[in-house]
Protein backbone atom coordinates (compact mmCIF):
# COMPACT_ATOMS: atom_id res chain seq x y z
CA UNK A 1 0.00 0.00 0.00
CA UNK A 2 1.33 3.54 -1.15
CA UNK A 3 0.48 7.05 0.18
CA UNK A 4 -1.50 7.30 -2.04
CA UNK A 5 -4.90 9.20 -1.92
CA UNK A 6 -8.02 6.52 -1.21
CA UNK A 7 -11.93 7.96 -1.05
CA UNK A 8 -13.91 7.57 2.02
CA UNK A 9 -15.90 5.08 0.36
CA UNK A 10 -12.45 2.94 -1.20
CA UNK A 11 -10.95 3.13 2.36
CA UNK A 12 -14.26 1.79 4.89
CA UNK A 13 -14.57 -0.77 1.92
CA UNK A 14 -10.88 -1.57 1.71
CA UNK A 15 -11.22 -2.06 5.70
CA UNK A 16 -14.26 -4.43 5.15
CA UNK A 17 -12.80 -6.34 3.02
CA UNK A 18 -9.69 -6.72 5.08
CA UNK A 19 -11.57 -7.74 7.92
CA UNK A 20 -14.03 -10.18 6.26
CA UNK A 21 -10.83 -11.76 4.39
CA UNK A 22 -9.10 -12.29 8.51
CA UNK A 23 -12.92 -13.68 9.10
CA UNK A 24 -13.23 -10.78 11.86
CA UNK A 25 -16.88 -10.93 13.79
CA UNK A 26 -19.25 -9.71 11.77
CA UNK A 27 -20.18 -6.68 13.54
CA UNK A 28 -17.06 -5.05 13.62
CA UNK A 29 -17.20 -4.79 9.78
CA UNK A 30 -20.88 -3.91 9.70
CA UNK A 31 -19.70 -0.49 10.85
CA UNK A 32 -17.52 0.24 7.86
CA UNK A 33 -20.12 -1.23 5.26
CA UNK A 34 -22.97 0.76 6.55
CA UNK A 35 -20.76 4.10 6.93
CA UNK A 36 -19.85 2.79 3.46
CA UNK A 37 -22.96 2.58 2.11
CA UNK A 38 -24.12 5.95 3.87
CA UNK A 39 -21.82 8.34 2.33
CA UNK A 40 -22.00 7.12 -1.18
CA UNK A 41 -25.06 8.92 -2.07
CA UNK A 42 -23.44 12.53 -0.55
CA UNK A 43 -22.52 14.86 -2.96
CA UNK A 44 -19.18 16.07 -2.24
CA UNK A 45 -20.05 19.04 -1.33
CA UNK A 46 -22.52 17.75 1.50
CA UNK A 47 -19.13 15.02 2.46
CA UNK A 48 -17.01 18.17 3.05
CA UNK A 49 -20.03 20.42 5.04
CA UNK A 50 -20.42 17.19 7.56
CA UNK A 51 -16.73 16.70 8.07
CA UNK A 52 -15.86 20.82 8.70
CA UNK A 53 -19.00 20.63 11.27
CA UNK A 54 -17.76 17.97 12.89
CA UNK A 55 -21.17 16.19 12.06
CA UNK A 56 -20.36 12.68 10.38
CA UNK A 57 -21.51 11.22 13.32
CA UNK A 58 -25.17 12.60 13.43
CA UNK A 59 -25.35 10.51 9.61
CA UNK A 60 -26.87 6.78 10.67
CA UNK A 61 -24.62 4.36 10.35
CA UNK A 62 -21.48 6.15 10.76
CA UNK A 63 -19.35 6.23 14.46
CA UNK A 64 -16.71 7.56 16.16
CA UNK A 65 -14.54 4.76 14.36
CA UNK A 66 -15.55 5.64 10.74
CA UNK A 67 -15.81 8.95 10.87
CA UNK A 68 -12.19 8.90 11.50
CA UNK A 69 -11.73 6.87 8.67
CA UNK A 70 -13.71 9.28 6.80
CA UNK A 71 -12.36 12.39 7.72
CA UNK A 72 -8.94 10.96 7.22
CA UNK A 73 -9.36 9.77 4.08
CA UNK A 74 -11.00 13.21 2.84
CA UNK A 75 -8.02 15.03 3.95
CA UNK A 76 -6.01 13.10 1.74
CA UNK A 77 -4.27 11.10 4.41
CA UNK A 78 -4.32 7.04 4.65
CA UNK A 79 -6.78 6.49 7.28
CA UNK A 80 -4.92 5.12 10.22
CA UNK A 81 -7.15 1.88 10.46
CA UNK A 82 -6.32 1.40 7.15
CA UNK A 83 -2.53 1.42 7.34
CA UNK A 84 -2.75 -0.65 10.13
CA UNK A 85 -5.61 -3.37 8.76
CA UNK A 86 -2.78 -3.40 5.30
CA UNK A 87 0.24 -4.05 7.96
CA UNK A 88 -1.27 -6.72 9.33
CA UNK A 89 -3.91 -8.42 7.03
CA UNK A 90 -3.24 -7.71 3.33
CA UNK A 91 -0.45 -10.74 2.90
CA UNK A 92 -1.35 -13.85 1.03
CA UNK A 93 -3.79 -16.18 2.84
CA UNK A 94 -1.84 -19.24 2.55
CA UNK A 95 1.78 -20.13 1.41
CA UNK A 96 1.44 -22.05 -1.52
CA UNK A 97 -1.17 -22.85 -4.71
CA UNK A 98 -0.46 -19.23 -5.86
CA UNK A 99 -0.29 -20.26 -9.36
CA UNK A 100 -3.49 -22.18 -9.71
CA UNK A 101 -5.11 -19.24 -7.59
CA UNK A 102 -3.57 -17.03 -10.36
CA UNK A 103 -5.63 -19.86 -13.11
CA UNK A 104 -8.87 -19.37 -11.38
CA UNK A 105 -11.12 -17.21 -13.31
CA UNK A 106 -14.23 -17.15 -10.91
CA UNK A 107 -15.87 -19.29 -7.98
CA UNK A 108 -18.91 -21.22 -8.16
CA UNK A 109 -19.93 -20.98 -4.47
CA UNK A 110 -21.30 -17.27 -2.52
CA UNK A 111 -24.04 -15.70 -0.59
CA UNK A 112 -25.65 -12.64 -0.36
CA UNK A 113 -27.81 -10.96 2.56
CA UNK A 114 -30.85 -12.86 0.10
CA UNK A 115 -30.00 -15.76 2.50
CA UNK A 116 -27.15 -15.99 5.19
CA UNK A 117 -24.96 -13.76 3.82
CA UNK A 118 -24.23 -10.50 5.42
CA UNK A 119 -23.88 -7.99 1.98
CA UNK A 120 -26.12 -6.90 -1.02
CA UNK A 121 -25.60 -8.88 -4.72
CA UNK A 122 -23.62 -6.17 -5.95
CA UNK A 123 -21.24 -5.76 -3.44
CA UNK A 124 -20.41 -9.22 -3.52
CA UNK A 125 -20.35 -8.55 -7.05
CA UNK A 126 -18.20 -5.66 -7.43
CA UNK A 127 -15.68 -7.51 -4.99
CA UNK A 128 -15.22 -10.10 -7.31
CA UNK A 129 -14.64 -7.90 -10.45
CA UNK A 130 -11.61 -6.31 -7.84
CA UNK A 131 -10.06 -9.93 -7.43
CA UNK A 132 -10.19 -10.62 -11.08
CA UNK A 133 -12.35 -13.24 -11.35
CA UNK A 134 -14.36 -13.14 -14.54
CA UNK A 135 -17.11 -14.85 -13.00
CA UNK A 136 -19.06 -15.66 -10.07
CA UNK A 137 -22.15 -17.64 -9.04
CA UNK A 138 -24.38 -16.38 -6.57
CA UNK A 139 -25.70 -19.54 -4.41
CA UNK A 140 -28.17 -18.21 -2.27
CA UNK A 141 -29.87 -21.16 0.02
CA UNK A 142 -32.79 -23.10 -0.28
CA UNK A 143 -36.21 -23.22 0.82
CA UNK A 144 -35.85 -25.70 3.51
CA UNK A 145 -33.07 -24.08 5.04
CA UNK A 146 -35.22 -21.84 7.24
CA UNK A 147 -32.15 -20.47 9.73
CA UNK A 148 -30.07 -18.97 6.52
CA UNK A 149 -33.40 -17.56 4.88
CA UNK A 150 -33.49 -20.04 2.07
CA UNK A 151 -35.38 -18.45 -0.93
CA UNK A 152 -38.67 -19.96 -2.17
CA UNK A 153 -38.92 -19.85 -6.19
CA UNK A 154 -40.74 -16.94 -5.73
CA UNK A 155 -38.08 -15.24 -4.06
CA UNK A 156 -35.53 -17.05 -6.25
CA UNK A 157 -37.54 -16.17 -9.24
CA UNK A 158 -37.07 -12.02 -8.02
CA UNK A 159 -33.41 -12.61 -7.26
CA UNK A 160 -32.74 -13.94 -11.17
CA UNK A 161 -34.59 -10.12 -12.26
CA UNK A 162 -32.15 -9.00 -9.97
CA UNK A 163 -28.96 -10.74 -11.48
CA UNK A 164 -30.05 -9.55 -15.02
CA UNK A 165 -29.99 -5.94 -13.32
CA UNK A 166 -26.55 -6.43 -11.78
CA UNK A 167 -25.27 -7.72 -15.11
CA UNK A 168 -26.45 -5.22 -17.20
CA UNK A 169 -24.95 -2.17 -14.97
CA UNK A 170 -21.67 -3.99 -14.94
CA UNK A 171 -21.40 -4.04 -18.53
CA UNK A 172 -18.84 -6.86 -20.33
CA UNK A 173 -15.56 -8.79 -18.98
CA UNK A 174 -17.34 -9.67 -15.95
CA UNK A 175 -20.53 -11.94 -15.29
CA UNK A 176 -22.93 -12.48 -12.29
CA UNK A 177 -24.67 -16.30 -12.97
CA UNK A 178 -27.63 -17.42 -11.39
CA UNK A 179 -27.10 -20.61 -8.96
CA UNK A 180 -28.47 -21.94 -5.88
CA UNK A 181 -26.44 -24.21 -3.13
CA UNK A 182 -29.72 -26.61 -2.93
CA UNK A 183 -30.25 -28.59 0.31
CA UNK A 184 -29.99 -32.66 -0.56
CA UNK A 185 -33.11 -33.65 1.34
CA UNK A 186 -33.26 -36.85 3.31
CA UNK A 187 -33.80 -39.23 -0.02
CA UNK A 188 -31.55 -37.49 -1.92
CA UNK A 189 -33.53 -34.91 -3.67
CA UNK A 190 -33.12 -31.51 -4.38
CA UNK A 191 -35.04 -28.89 -2.45
CA UNK A 192 -36.32 -27.24 -5.60
CA UNK A 193 -38.38 -27.27 -8.19
CA UNK A 194 -37.04 -28.48 -11.63
CA UNK A 195 -38.40 -25.65 -13.54
CA UNK A 196 -36.23 -23.39 -11.12
CA UNK A 197 -33.33 -25.12 -11.04
CA UNK A 198 -33.57 -25.11 -15.15
CA UNK A 199 -33.08 -21.43 -15.00
CA UNK A 200 -30.07 -21.34 -13.48
CA UNK A 201 -26.58 -21.17 -14.72
CA UNK A 202 -24.75 -23.62 -11.94
CA UNK A 203 -26.22 -25.70 -8.83
CA UNK A 204 -24.09 -26.50 -5.79
CA UNK A 205 -26.11 -29.36 -3.82
CA UNK A 206 -24.92 -29.97 -0.41
CA UNK A 207 -25.83 -31.59 2.59
CA UNK A 208 -26.97 -29.51 5.33
CA UNK A 209 -28.80 -32.14 8.01
CA UNK A 210 -29.24 -35.33 9.20
CA UNK A 211 -25.47 -34.83 8.94
CA UNK A 212 -25.25 -37.82 11.44
CA UNK A 213 -27.51 -39.73 9.29
CA UNK A 214 -26.66 -43.61 9.47
CA UNK A 215 -23.79 -44.52 6.58
CA UNK A 216 -25.55 -46.61 4.00
CA UNK A 217 -28.38 -43.91 4.29
CA UNK A 218 -25.77 -41.44 4.04
CA UNK A 219 -24.41 -43.17 0.85
CA UNK A 220 -27.70 -43.72 -1.26
CA UNK A 221 -28.80 -39.99 -0.49
CA UNK A 222 -25.52 -38.88 -1.71
CA UNK A 223 -25.39 -40.94 -4.58
CA UNK A 224 -29.01 -39.95 -5.26
CA UNK A 225 -27.94 -36.09 -5.55
CA UNK A 226 -25.45 -36.61 -7.15
CA UNK A 227 -27.65 -38.37 -9.87
CA UNK A 228 -30.20 -35.70 -10.30
CA UNK A 229 -29.97 -34.17 -13.57
CA UNK A 230 -29.51 -30.79 -12.57
CA UNK A 231 -26.45 -31.49 -10.02
CA UNK A 232 -23.35 -29.73 -11.01
CA UNK A 233 -20.99 -29.33 -7.84
CA UNK A 234 -21.02 -31.71 -4.62
CA UNK A 235 -20.86 -29.05 -1.72
CA UNK A 236 -18.55 -29.36 1.50
CA UNK A 237 -19.13 -33.09 1.23
CA UNK A 238 -18.19 -34.23 4.88
CA UNK A 239 -20.22 -31.27 6.61
CA UNK A 240 -17.17 -31.44 9.26
CA UNK A 241 -16.37 -28.20 10.48
CA UNK A 242 -12.97 -28.01 12.43
CA UNK A 243 -12.15 -24.51 13.57
CA UNK A 244 -14.48 -21.75 13.71
CA UNK A 245 -16.44 -19.65 15.70
CA UNK A 246 -19.60 -21.83 15.00
CA UNK A 247 -17.46 -25.15 17.07
CA UNK A 248 -16.22 -28.67 15.59
CA UNK A 249 -18.21 -31.70 14.65
CA UNK A 250 -16.52 -34.88 12.59
CA UNK A 251 -18.16 -35.20 9.62
CA UNK A 252 -21.00 -37.81 8.29
CA UNK A 253 -19.96 -40.96 7.28
CA UNK A 254 -20.34 -42.85 4.17
CA UNK A 255 -19.23 -44.94 1.53
CA UNK A 256 -16.88 -42.15 -0.21
CA UNK A 257 -15.64 -44.00 -3.10
CA UNK A 258 -19.02 -44.67 -4.27
CA UNK A 259 -20.04 -41.27 -3.66
CA UNK A 260 -17.43 -40.16 -5.99
CA UNK A 261 -17.95 -42.74 -8.83
CA UNK A 262 -21.06 -41.33 -9.25
CA UNK A 263 -19.69 -37.83 -9.06
CA UNK A 264 -17.60 -39.22 -12.16
CA UNK A 265 -20.64 -41.39 -13.83
CA UNK A 266 -22.51 -37.89 -13.76
CA UNK A 267 -19.45 -35.57 -14.38
CA UNK A 268 -20.51 -33.56 -11.27
CA UNK A 269 -17.47 -31.17 -9.49
CA UNK A 270 -16.26 -32.45 -6.23
CA UNK A 271 -15.79 -28.90 -4.16
CA UNK A 272 -12.95 -28.03 -2.46
CA UNK A 273 -14.31 -25.81 -0.20
CA UNK A 274 -11.79 -22.95 0.91
CA UNK A 275 -13.19 -22.02 4.29
CA UNK A 276 -11.15 -22.75 7.13
CA UNK A 277 -13.91 -23.95 9.32
CA UNK A 278 -14.50 -26.51 7.07
CA UNK A 279 -11.65 -27.80 4.97
CA UNK A 280 -14.05 -30.26 3.34
CA UNK A 281 -12.93 -32.27 2.22
CA UNK A 282 -10.62 -33.77 4.33
CA UNK A 283 -7.02 -35.29 2.69
CA UNK A 284 -7.81 -38.74 2.49
CA UNK A 285 -11.14 -38.24 0.59
CA UNK A 286 -9.37 -35.29 -1.48
CA UNK A 287 -7.16 -38.05 -2.53
CA UNK A 288 -9.39 -40.79 -3.06
CA UNK A 289 -11.72 -38.36 -5.68
CA UNK A 290 -8.43 -37.50 -7.36
CA UNK A 291 -7.53 -41.06 -8.05
CA UNK A 292 -10.77 -41.77 -9.00
CA UNK A 293 -10.43 -39.06 -12.02
CA UNK A 294 -13.20 -36.70 -10.40
CA UNK A 295 -13.53 -33.33 -11.19
CA UNK A 296 -13.04 -30.19 -8.72
CA UNK A 297 -14.45 -27.04 -7.68
CA UNK A 298 -12.39 -24.68 -5.80
CA UNK A 299 -15.34 -22.60 -4.15
CA UNK A 300 -15.02 -19.37 -1.26
CA UNK A 301 -18.53 -20.77 -0.15
CA UNK A 302 -18.09 -16.77 0.89
CA UNK A 303 -21.15 -14.96 3.20
CA UNK A 304 -19.26 -11.42 2.76
CA UNK A 305 -17.22 -9.77 0.12
CA UNK A 306 -13.73 -9.91 1.72
CA UNK A 307 -14.09 -14.04 2.29
CA UNK A 308 -14.54 -14.29 -1.77
CA UNK A 309 -10.63 -13.88 -1.13
CA UNK A 310 -10.55 -17.42 0.72
CA UNK A 311 -10.12 -19.32 -2.62
CA UNK A 312 -6.02 -19.35 -1.25
CA UNK A 313 -7.18 -21.53 1.07
CA UNK A 314 -8.52 -24.19 -1.18
CA UNK A 315 -5.69 -23.29 -3.73
CA UNK A 316 -2.88 -24.39 -1.46
CA UNK A 317 -4.91 -28.11 -0.31
CA UNK A 318 -5.45 -28.92 -4.12
CA UNK A 319 -1.76 -28.25 -5.20
CA UNK A 320 -0.65 -30.35 -2.47
CA UNK A 321 -2.90 -32.96 -3.63
CA UNK A 322 -1.49 -32.93 -7.26
CA UNK A 323 -4.91 -31.95 -9.00
CA UNK A 324 -4.27 -30.17 -12.24
CA UNK A 325 -5.79 -27.38 -12.75
CA UNK A 326 -7.30 -28.71 -15.88
CA UNK A 327 -9.85 -30.76 -13.76
CA UNK A 328 -10.37 -27.62 -12.02
CA UNK A 329 -13.76 -26.12 -13.31
CA UNK A 330 -13.21 -23.20 -12.50
CA UNK A 331 -10.16 -22.38 -14.25
CA UNK A 332 -12.34 -22.82 -17.37
CA UNK A 333 -13.66 -19.66 -19.14
CA UNK A 334 -17.21 -18.94 -18.39
CA UNK A 335 -18.74 -20.25 -21.73
CA UNK A 336 -16.57 -23.95 -21.34
CA UNK A 337 -18.02 -23.96 -17.89
CA UNK A 338 -21.71 -22.88 -18.77
CA UNK A 339 -21.68 -25.61 -21.76
CA UNK A 340 -20.34 -28.46 -19.19
CA UNK A 341 -23.39 -27.20 -16.28
CA UNK A 342 -25.62 -27.35 -18.80
CA UNK A 343 -25.63 -30.36 -20.93
ZN1 LIG B 1 -23.43 -25.17 2.70
ZN1 LIG C 1 -22.67 -22.13 1.16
Amino acid sequence: MTGDPISPVAALRRIAFLLERAREDTYKVKAFRSAAATILPLTEDELSGHVADGTLTDLPGIGASSGTVITQAWRGEVPERLAALEKQYAGPLAAGGRELRSALRGDLHSHSDWSDGGSPIEEMAFTAIELGHDYLVLTDHSPRLKVARGLSAERLGRQLGVIDAVNTHLGDGFRLLKGIEVDILDDGSLDQSDEMLARLDVRVASVHSKLAMDPAAMTRRMVAAVGQPFTNVLGHCTGRLVTGNRGTRPGSQFDARAVFEACVAHDVAVEINSRPERRDPPTKLLELARDLGCLFSIDSDAHAPGQLDMLDYGCERAEAAGIEPERIVNTWPADRLLAWANR
